[in-house]
């Protein structure tokens, strides 16, 4: 689906009914990807994920 092949940036993070999704925006064309993420047996990788997120918003601001 995806056309170009641009670096997907993690932006935010939404909790759903299946557990937690990333929003990652494409840096070139700007498209929104929602991806699951299974909480129960990766706990570990979802609070670096998190910590990963907070860096990036922090880059934004400056
Ligand atoms: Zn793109």
């Amino acid at each position: 689906m995806s056309r170009c092949r641009a670096l997907m940036k993690p932006v935010d993070l939404r909790k759903s009914k299946k557990g937690f999704q990333v929003v990652h925006v494409c840096t070139s064309c700007g498209i929104v990807r929602y991806n699951i993420v299974a909480l129960a047996t990766e706990q570990d990788d979802f609070e670096a994920m998190l910590a990963l997120m907070q860096q990036a918003h922090r880059s934004q601001l400056g």
